[in-house]
């Protein structure tokens, strides 16, 4: 096993890792910013080092950076977290190239769903089902209108490299296709310095469910069920909950088992998820992450797993220890993401916390990294806490969510609190009845 682990990110996912790390007897080593020089991820590392000015960029997105205090602090393995270099695929290479141990996934396997056409034909080939679309990037526009009116509109244009919803377009009807084609084209360009696109079918009423996979590398997979994430603004999640509400138990073996067939395929390793949209009956697989997601705490809490844990353990080498079998779901779980924003209009809002009290209990977690006379920079993404919660099923899970949130104080700034408890109470959620559109129509987004 690893002696010391640097964790190369901020905030509540740093803390987290730490947490599984000093629970397995490991040293950590934290990086930061200057403008996180107070942050608890540093106060509560074993040891930390400063890795640049406030900009990511310079910072934590900074390879040499994350290197250089990797050598100097004598680390064994670094451990991305999400969002930052989790998914860059020539960080990881290099991570191993220095004679560390990448925590996560091998790089060939981040590069092959990072391409997302790349990504679609090798789980299509794998036994997963994928939204019917172009197959392949759009480089003759005639050819493009015949495979759209074959499958029918409206179809989504979506860049290959893409990411956080950028670059997609919609076009209703072979008129708009040329104009989506060519707006997609500039802004994959501008966003990622690939202007290649794709185009698929365009689902009017999906949820979005995916599946967490734990993967050894010696070929032992399991799937630790689903999580129905459909609750997004923007194409960012903001609640997500385990199991879903639209899932049957037949359902979610079919598909779990599916996913898991897909991954040991593949020969994927490390923890991973498979995500897809759900409507009427039918799963279409959109993407694969390399990497540990925000929301991954609802799956511990329905499983007893810890998915960090599993992830350092199979970096060192071991292998999973259990069978599908093996894994007991319990439960209910639901996650609010805790922003620092306006709940109305999402605007960011960072500065210092005054008061702060976190919920507790039984069933309730809370992962955050904030806490009085904390300033929440401006730099980084608004995400300041997740809170967690754990009951026997759907209905207790709710009742102490709505309690959890009535005692949660963040004073000082903006948070997503109050759009949280106005959710609680809207009889869609309530009944569990909602696709991937339902939250923007509540918070008059769509307009
Ligand atoms: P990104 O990598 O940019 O997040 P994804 O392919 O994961 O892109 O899609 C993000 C979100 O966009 C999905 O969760 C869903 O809300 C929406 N989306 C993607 N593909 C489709 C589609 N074919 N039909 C309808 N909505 C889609």
């Amino acid at each position: 096993m690893f002696e010391k682990v640097l964790i190369a990110n901020r905030g509540e996912i740093a803390l987290r890792i730490q947490r599984a790390c000093r629970e397995m007897g490991i040293r950590t080593v934290a990086v930061h910013s200057t403008a996180d020089e107070t942050a608890m991820h540093v106060r509560l590392a074993d040891e930390s080092i400063c890795i640049g000015p406030p900009a990511a960029k310079d910072s934590y997105l900074s390879v040499p950076a994350i290197l250089t205090a990797a050598a100097i602090s004598n680390a064994d393995a670094i451990h991305p977290g999400y969002g930052f270099l989790s998914e860059n695929a020539s960080f990881a290479t290099m991570v191993e190239e220095h004679g560390f141990t990448f925590i996560g996934p091998k790089p060939e396997h981040i590069s092959l769903m990072g391409d997302k056409i790349a990504a679609k034909q090798a789980v299509k080939e794998a036994g997963i089902p994928v939204v019917p679309g172009s197959d392949g990037a759009v480089d003759d526009i005639d050819v493009a209108l015949k495979v759209a009116s074959g499958i029918g509109y409206p179809v989504l244009v979506k860049a290959t490299a893409g990411g956080g919803g950028r670059g997609m377009k919609l076009a209703n009807s072979a008129d708009e296709l040329p104009d989506a084609i060519k707006m997609a084209q500039k802004e994959a360009e501008a966003a990622f310095g690939n202007g290649e696109v794709y185009f698929e079918k365009y689902l009017t009423k999906p949820r979005h469910i995916e599946i967490q996979i734990l993967a050894d590398g010696f070929g032992n997979v399991v799937h630790l069920g689903e999580r129905d994430c459909s609750l997004q603004r923007r194409h960012q999640k903001l609640l997500e909950e385990a199991p879903s509400p639209a899932l049957n138990e037949d359902t979610r073996q079919k598909i779990g088992a599916i996913a898991a067939e897909a991954v040991k395929k593949i020969g994927y390793r490390s923890a991973g998820t498979i995500e897809f949209l759900y409507e009427d009956g039918e799963f279409y697989f959109i993407e694969m992450n390399t990497r540990l997601q925000v929301e991954h705490p609802i799956t511990e809490m329905i499983t007893g797993l810890d998915i960090v844990r599993e992830m350092v353990r199979i970096a060192a080498g071991a292998p999973l220890g259990y069978e599908q079998d093996d894994v007991r779901f319990s439960g209910h779980a639901i996650e609010c993401r805790i922003n620092a924003e306006h709940p109305g209009t999402f605007m960011p809002s960072p500065g210092t916390i005054g008061d702060y009290h976190a919920p507790g209990g039984l069933g309730v977690r809370v992962d955050s990294a904030i806490y009085s006379g904390y300033v929440v920079p401006p730099h980084y993404d608004s995400m300041i806490a997740k809170l967690i919660v754990h009951g026997a099923n759907r209905n207790e899970c709710l009742m102490r969510l709505r309690r959890s949130l009535a005692e949660y104080v963040i004073d000082g700034i903006e948070t997503s609190i109050p759009l949280h408890q106005k959710l609680m109470s809207e009889v869609d959620f309530v009944n569990g009845d909602y696709d991937i559109h339902w939250l923007e129509k509540f918070v008059g987004l769509d307009d």
